[in-house]
């Protein structure tokens, strides 16, 4: 889950790293009445995830709250790159001296922390690593040992001297986070000395495992501020794991690993998918149901591939949950269904029998996903 700019900086304060004061806007009324709380002049940064935002004008020095009023109107009322805008954040400015980049995250192929500092503010930290590799400090922390003096000094002394105190107080800051919060990416793009020669966060970029937000209650919480897709939030109530993708066939399935073949003897048909869930065990026909509602409702959908291999499940079960959720929903689109596995055969036979005008009953896997393809590509066309 990557949280907004306000979001990880409500984290930062918590786990004392400096950043500057801020007020979130829903309105441009709002963002005047925060300019003034501010003293009379603000930065107004459009909340959205991301980047770019500096150079695409989502980023306004103002001088007034008149001004804030305006760009805020003007940021509330355009998506940013494609992202929906829904609120500004109001910070007051400070003055910059100069701009540093740090971050912090799980490096999975190395099985450590990894820690990054430059004093090269403002470039692309990609183009950096490639061009200018010793002007970025990389130290790996090894989970067990933790952050120590020895890391921070190495990675504050690429720092000026007189930034270096404050960013040690930074590091040690966002490695308590990482830690404390289950976050596997904290980024400071730029973190800036300022002229009274205190070291603050102007960015925040804040990743946090979605696998451990169970024990982050505050953090789960966060999520009702996210834009919300329709479809997706469908299966999240109903514990369909589904995912969204960019064709047009959509692929029902019990199980990761089959569902997960499916996306390939679909691909290897010559067609793409739209989206796949996994209805998981039991395939009842109340989840049967449940699972066609929220695929067909993803309008890209021109085509339904039901694969279900019976083990536990039995497959004279799951045809007649596919009549029942037919019954239920009104499938403009063929579905084609494979069944397998334990009760396959009274589950073809059930299905014949039905005749359902929508349903195409296919043998295998691989006809299946050739008889989903030719329909797929047939209404493409
Ligand atoms: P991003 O472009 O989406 O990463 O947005 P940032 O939050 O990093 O802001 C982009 C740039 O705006 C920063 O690099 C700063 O140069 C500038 N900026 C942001 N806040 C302030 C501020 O309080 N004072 C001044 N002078 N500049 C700021
Ligand atoms: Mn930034």
């Amino acid at each position: 889950m990557d949280l907004y700019e306000h979001q990880g900086k409500d984290l930062f304060r918590a786990h004392e790293i400096p950043t500057s004061r801020g007020i979130l806007a829903e309105t441009p009324e709002e963002a005047a009445e925060a300019t003034r709380t501010l003293g009379g002049r603000a930065v107004v940064k459009v909340q959205v995830q991301v980047g770019g935002r500096g150079k695409g004008g989502g980023v306004v020095l103002v001088d007034s709250p008149e001004r804030a009023s305006e760009e805020a109107a003007r940021m509330l009322s355009a998506d940013f790159k494609g992202h929906e805008v829904n609120r500004v954040l109001v910070e007051e400015q400070l003055p910059i001296a100069q701009e540093y980049y740090t971050s912090m995250l799980l490096d999975r192929s190395a099985g450590s922390y990894l820690a990054m500092m430059t004093a090269e503010g403002g470039m692309d930290i990609e183009e950096l690593a490639r061009t200018r590799p010793e002007a970025l400090r990389r130290v790996h922390i090894d989970a067990l040992l933790g952050l120590r003096t020895f890391h921070v000094r190495e990675l504050a002394g690429v720092l000026p001297s007189q930034a270096r105190e404050g960013a040690g107080d930074v590091l040690r800051g966002m490695f308590q986070l990482l830690r404390e919060r289950d976050a596997t990416l904290v980024e400071i793009n730029p973190l800036v000395l300022l002229e009274d020669g205190r070291v603050v966060a102007l960015d925040a970029k804040v990743t946090i495992d979605d696998n451990a937000l169970f024990r982050h209650e505050d953090l789960e919480s966060l999520k009702a501020a996210f834009p919300i897709d329709p479809v997706q939030a469908r299966a999240d109530e109903k514990g369909l794991q589904y995912v969204k993708l960019d064709g047009n066939v959509g692929i029902i399935g019990n199980g990761a690993g089959l569902v997960m073949s499916t996306l390939d003897v679909v691909a290897q048909a010559g067609a793409e998918a739209a989206n796949f869930l996994d209805v998981g065990g039991g395939a009842s026909a109340d989840q049967m149901a449940t699972s066609l509602e929220v695929v067909l409702s993803d309008p890209a959908v021109a085509v339904v591939f039901i694969n279900i291999f019976g083990g536990i499940t039995r497959c004279d079960l799951v045809a007649e949950g596919i009549l029942a959720a037919l019954d239920r929903v009104d499938a403009q689109v063929p579905v084609v269904v494979r069944l397998d596995g334990t009760n396959a055969e009274e589950g073809r036979a059930i299905l014949a029998e039905a005749a359902h005008p929508r349903i195409v009953v296919a043998a295998t896997m691989l006809e299946a996903a050739e008889r989903a393809a030719s329909a797929a590509n047939g209404a493409a066309a």
